[in-house]
């Protein structure tokens, strides 16, 4: 079918009642959990070499989450809300209540090609909606299982799943969906939301950016080092939320590339023959990351901590710090998403703070320091998507707090109760109350009248 046809089905159809939602996010929940082999081995043959840990961790368990978090609050997501109307309408009430808005759309990425696609699924069915997925043409294993998965668990009028490359891409963010939330690049995102601005369709964009580290120089180094190269090189680097470059007092700049070699020496060894190390997801990234590592060669320092060589015909490309960088050097152009962390050394946090602030937004921010007002300083005086102190990725993972850019890094929210209310219309309703006083504020305005409205707009 083609995705009009995929939309017209689903459009046909009625929204999904509670008990039907609360049924298949439990039906979900069983398939992802007995699919989770698939699922990994898919991951692995579409990324050549992916760490199972990982793939388990990052794209069945916090699906998981998401699904235990969404059924034990659906019930009081899903309530009537009522709040009172105020005194000048005595005694009459308000109500906000959530809707299901239709048919939605979700377009994902490869870089957590199953995670992107089920975490705002989930969503979009605890609010009660129809759902279109377009997954990633570049990890066509995981695409396919995650079809497969879709069309065991709901009916064809309930969620479908549109495959294929770019031509596919585009019918599918032509369709006059109610919302589409779109994970990917800042680039195509706004080719999406283009698309659907020609049908007035609302968008979250979870897009991607050069997410900083900001270092106190009374923080302990090595435990810095530890969450900074946990979080780097995750997923080999191919993450949004991935340390993007560092910034650190000059004087420490040469003790922080020693704990951060410690570091990588002690968690990976060596990334050649090591299934713990991700591969690049195909060769154009990987020679996109050739090239920034070569400028980064001519104009900074490079450390190859491992001393390993790149495999071109695996993917694999080692961990590369680079040391000296500024905000005027090619690894600071574009999003790295992949292993390189350039660092930038500055004399104050001043000077940190301002080389964010001459960025573009970041989708996330991580500051490492001990001292309330330090990190109190860098939350107030920059805007990002999210911030997390002293831990790397995990703010992912908070099902409570809403999860979206800002600016170039997008514009929106889910994860919890933030993605419910995203994809669903939160409609206000009045009830006016038996004693109906509102007269006073209507023609003909007799003189009593008039010293009760100038009585009021004085109040
Ligand atoms: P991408 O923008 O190239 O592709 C994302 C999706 O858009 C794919 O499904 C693709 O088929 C589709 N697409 C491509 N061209 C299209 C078009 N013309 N019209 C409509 N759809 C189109 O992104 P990518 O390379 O898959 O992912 C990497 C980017 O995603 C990075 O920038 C990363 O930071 C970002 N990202 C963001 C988040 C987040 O939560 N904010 C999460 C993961 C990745």
């Amino acid at each position: 079918m083609t995705p009009l046809q995929q939309f017209e089905n689903l459009n046909k159809a009625p929204n999904l009642d509670l008990e039907t939602r609360i049924l298949r996010l439990k039906q979900l929940k069983k398939a992802i959990q007995s699919n989770t082999d698939k699922i990994i081995v898919a991951l692995n043959t579409d990324y050549g070499r992916r760490c199972e840990s990982e793939t388990r961790i990052a794209e069945v368990m916090i699906c998981i989450a998401e699904i235990n978090h969404t059924l034990s609050h659906i019930g009081e997501w899903t309530r009537t809300k009522t709040k009172p109307a105020g005194f000048k309408f005595l005694l009459s009430k308000n109500a906000i209540i959530p809707q299901p808005l239709g048919v939605v759309g979700i377009i994902s990425p490869w870089n957590y090609p199953f995670n992107l696609a089920i975490a705002p699924l989930i969503a979009a069915i605890s609010a009660g909606n129809k759902v279109m997925i377009k997954p990633s043409e570049m990890t066509p294993s995981t695409s396919q299982l995650l079809a497969d998965i879709v069309s065991d668990v709901f009916k064809e009028t309930e969620v479908a799943v549109s495959l294929g490359g770019v031509d596919v891409a585009q019918q599918f963010s032509a369709l006059p969906f109610k919302h589409i939330l779109f994970t990917g690049s800042t680039a195509v995102g706004k080719i999406v939301m283009q698309a659907a601005a020609n049908n007035l369709t609302p968008v979250t964009l979870e897009l991607g950016g050069k997410s900083p580290v900001v270092i106190d120089e009374k923080y302990n180094l090595k435990t810095a080092a530890k969450s900074i190269i946990a979080g780097k090189f995750y997923n080999a680097g191919q993450t949004c939320i991935a340390p993007d470059y560092i910034l650190v007092n000059k004087k420490q700049q040469k003790d922080l590339i020693n704990e951060l070699t410690d570091e990588l020496k002690k968690v990976y060894r060596q990334t050649n023959d090591n299934n713990d190390y991700t591969a690049i997801i195909n060769s154009n990234h990987f020679n996109r990351l050739r090239i920034i590592a070569k400028k980064a060669d001519q104009e900074n320092q490079c450390i190859w901590p491992l001393g390993d060589e790149m495999i071109e015909e695996l993917n694999v490309f080692p961990p590369l710090l680079v040391a000296n960088s500024n905000n005027q050097s090619s690894t600071m152009e574009t999003e790295i998403f992949g292993p390189i962390l350039p660092i930038i050394a500055v004399d104050s946090t001043q000077d940190a703070l301002n080389i964010i602030n001459e960025r573009s937004n970041p989708l996330t921010l991580y500051v490492f320091s001990n001292r309330s007002h330090f990190i109190k300083k860098v939350i107030n005086n920059t805007l990002s998507g999210s911030v997390a102190v002293n831990e790397t990725l995990v703010q992912f993972a908070q099902n409570g707090i809403p999860f979206g850019g800002v600016g170039e890094s997008g514009m929106g929210s889910y994860h919890g109760e933030n993605g419910f209310n995203s994809f669903s219309h939160l409609k206000s309703v009045y009830y006016q109350s038996r004693i109906n006083l509102n007269s006073m504020a209507r023609a003909p305005f007799s003189n009593f009248k008039k010293k009760i409205v100038k009585l009021m707009t004085n109040m």
